[in-house]
């Protein structure tokens, strides 16, 4: 569970008993402006709170699919039906039933209003939960929190202004045509829509925020609220008195200040205070019935205090009652993770964090992290890992492909995309379509997307040696042709050091060469009239032993990942930066084979000895490299480090366990680990299967399910 969030738990009990004064009205029977402060100003934060923790857990850009917002209408329906039977004897004994045109009364209220008084918010967190979805979903939260605020602010003249739309008359008949279909304009469409935005805004942007900031934030937007709230009670402008302009910065800073509380989560507060919501308008009705039978009238009902408390009593008691009994009897179904139950990769994006801030650092202020995320994040998900880096502040992002920049779109990224790789001219207007920045590989290349006649963003390659993609630095003439091409718009040059990792002096020598003659094209580009766009040279190992060239950008894959491309490189820059990556299976099967028998493929491997081994079912068929068959791969198990005996398969793999005790099926074996094993660390398994890193990683890009490690 995660701990950020206790404070929500917290704050929902406290919100439910706010709404239970909103029903109660605590102090009517000492102070009707105190009582007015209470219910009708400080206890307006309540329903927003709800729906902002809705908004909070559901709305984000990143959702690539809706199957979580159909999950949550579906959720909020069943509940809601639930609640309109179970309130069904309160409407006959209220005689809700004899009411006038019955049937579009029940439509009307079912849609907006709530059969019962406090049930309005079920279905307006129903149609404000779709709307806000679709708003961030299309456009950006920007768009999304104006056309929600737009929405808020015609809700708002419908309700605690409303006296002064009916003096202005400007709005013609519009509220009252609307009263007719909707009580109030507190409901789904003009209330609830925009703080399921603001929920959706804060986490997303996950800001480090200053605890104060927010508190002062929230005490001096109250004070506004109050201020405005007494005025328009004062001007009797009020029609009703859930809205306010003020309540928007409200709420905002109240979120933020609730989110400063870390502790351990009580999930079964957050079921309570639903039941808490859901049924203290019965428990009123009750605790009259309990007051009449024993005559207790006076003290139960008359003392609005004590008329309150005892209904958030019973309240309570009934909702904690009902939690605990539904978590005891409810059916247990058999708790596992389908995801965790073969093999899987465990993403730790603590660690990524880290080593965002770390090589932000690293890197000269101006300069900007641009994070390579291609072939699936080298391994890690490239999902997972762009919306983490994108709501921790990262800004550009390079993928190898089109394709991969596509999707990065369709997740809902919307920092600057470069493709490193060639991209057919054929798909230009992809490119322009999914806001894409090409690389110019070629002047051919160039000169030819240039005739497709869409407008390209694009970044210049240049070859200074490594003789891969780009125009020669040589060719002065051919790059100065590339910025005067129409629908180019170069906004980017950059060259790649093919042995920055290095420390032999010739590499280095070459090195040196390779960036200098860059530099050398830029300053004639310059002298030659040509404003000279952003520039980048260094990957990974262009950071770590060329840490002193001011670029524009760095380009770090794998050090962003945490791990070195092999164990002996020689960096000049140490960073202490952490593997985000580490690659589980379990053991299937555990058996006992004979001195003589073989294991696998081939049968290379004959027992010496009578051997205890265990199955694991991975293989190259997910990224574990054949090369580490026969000895060449470990894992770790429980505390045991055991080798791989036998060819690796596509789909299973065997190790010896004979000299272990207490393994069992199930257990959990790492094959790659993050930390704490540095026999295991990606950089060892690599240089054991004849490789790097790089390649080990991006390798398990296909089969395997990322599990976010929290
Ligand atoms: C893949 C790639 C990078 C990232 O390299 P790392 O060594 O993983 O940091 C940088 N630039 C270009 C052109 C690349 O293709």
């Amino acid at each position: 569970m995660d701990k950020n969030y206790s404070g929500i738990d917290y704050f929902r009990f406290v919100a439910s008993l706010l709404i239970i004064a909103i029903h109660t009205s605590p102090f009517a029977s000492f102070s009707e402006t105190g009582d007015f402060i209470l219910t009708r100003v400080v206890a307006r934060v309540a329903v927003p709170f709800f729906l902002m923790t809705s908004g909070f857990f559901l709305i984000s850009r990143y959702a690539y699919d809706n199957s979580k917002l159909w999950a949550f209408v579906k959720k909020t329906g069943i509940i809601y039906a639930a609640t309109i039977v179970i309130y069904i004897p309160v409407n006959i004994y209220n005689g809700y039933f004899r009411m006038d045109n019955l049937l579009p009364n029940i439509i009307k209220d079912i849609v907006f209003d709530g059969t019962l008084y406090h049930l309005w918010y079920l279905p307006a967190a129903i149609i404000g939960a779709v709307i806000a979805w679709y708003l961030v979903r299309k456009f950006d939260y920007q768009t999304a929190l104006i056309v929600t605020a737009a929405l808020y602010f015609i809700g708002l003249f419908g309700d605690s202004y409303y006296g002064l739309s009916e003096k202005l008359n400007i709005f013609g008949g519009f509220y009252n045509l609307l009263f007719q279909i909707s009580d109030h304009t507190r409901n789904g469409i003009f209330f609830a829509p925009v703080f399921f935005v603001l929920g959706g805004v804060i986490a997303d942007r996950r800001r480090k925020t200053v605890f104060i900031k927010s508190v002062c934030g929230f005490g001096i937007s109250l004070s506004l609220m109050l201020i405005e709230a007494l005025s328009l009670h004062y001007f009797r402008w009020q029609r009703h008195d859930s809205m306010y302009v003020f309540l928007l910065p409200c709420m905002y800073f109240l979120f933020r200040s609730i989110l400063h509380f870390k502790g351990n989560r009580i999930t079964w507060l957050r079921t309570s205070s639903l039941i808490i919501y859901i049924i203290h308008p019965m428990m009123i009705v009750v605790i009259r019935l309990f007051a009449k039978l024993l005559h207790l009238e006076d003290l139960l009902i008359d003392n609005s205090v004590v008329h309150y408390m005892v209904v958030c009593l019973f309240s309570v008691a009934f909702g904690v009652a009902a939690t605990l009994l539904w978590s005891k009897y409810r059916p247990k179904k058999v708790r596992y993770d389908s995801r965790t139950d073969r093999a899987y990769i465990e993403i730790n994006l603590g660690n990524l964090e880290h080593n965002v801030r770390v090589l932000k650092k690293a890197i000269p202020p101006k300069c900007k992290l641009m994070a390579v995320v291609k072939a699936q994040a080298y391994g890690h998900g490239i999902y997972e890992i762009s919306i983490h880096l994108e709501k921790i502040g990262v800004r550009a992002f390079a993928v190898a492909t089109i394709d991969e920049g596509i999707t990065l779109r369709k997740y809902g990224i919307r920092s600057e995309i470069l493709i490193l790789g060639y991209t057919s001219i054929y798909r230009a207007s992809e490119l322009k379509k999914y806001d894409l920045t090409q690389t110019l590989i070629s002047l051919e290349y160039a000169d030819a997307l240039n005739k497709q006649g869409v407008m390209i963003n694009a970044h210049v390659k240049i070859d200074t040696g490594m003789h891969r993609l780009g125009i020669s630095n040589d060719d002065f003439l051919d790059v100065k042709k590339v910025f005067t091409m129409k629908n180019i718009n170069v906004c980017g040059i950059f060259t790649h050091l093919c042995c920055s990792d290095s420390s032999v002096p010739d590499d280095v020598e070459f090195t040196k060469m390779q960036i200098s003659g860059f530099y050398k094209l830029v300053s004639v580009l310059k002298e030659n009239g040509i404003s000279i766009p952003k520039i980048h040279i260094q990957s990974s190992y262009g950071l770590f032993n060329y840490s002193e060239l001011k670029c524009d950008y760095v380009r770090t894959g794998v050090a962003l990942y945490g791990v070195k491309s092999l164990p002996d490189d020689s960096a000049k820059l140490r960073l202490d930066l952490r593997a985000v990556l580490s690659l589980k299976s379990r053991v299937i099967l555990i058996r006992q084979i004979e001195k003589g028998d073989c294991v696998g493929y081939g049968r290379s491997f004959i027992a010496e000895r009578d051997t205890k081994i265990a199955i694991l079912p991975i293989g190259y068929g997910d990224g574990f490299p054949r090369s580490l068959s026969d000895g060449n791969g470990r894992a770790l198990i429980s505390q045991y480090i055991v080798p791989v005996i036998g060819r690796i398969c596509m789909d299973q793999l065997a190790v010896d366990i004979t000299d272990t005790a207490g393994i069992t099926i199930g257990d959990v074996a790492t094959l790659i680990a993050t930390e704490g094993c540095t026999n295991l660390s990606a950089d060892v398994v690599a240089q054991n299967s004849n490789s790097i890193s790089n390649e080990l990683l991006c390798r398990m890009g296909e089969r395997l399910p990322v599990i976010i490690k929290h």
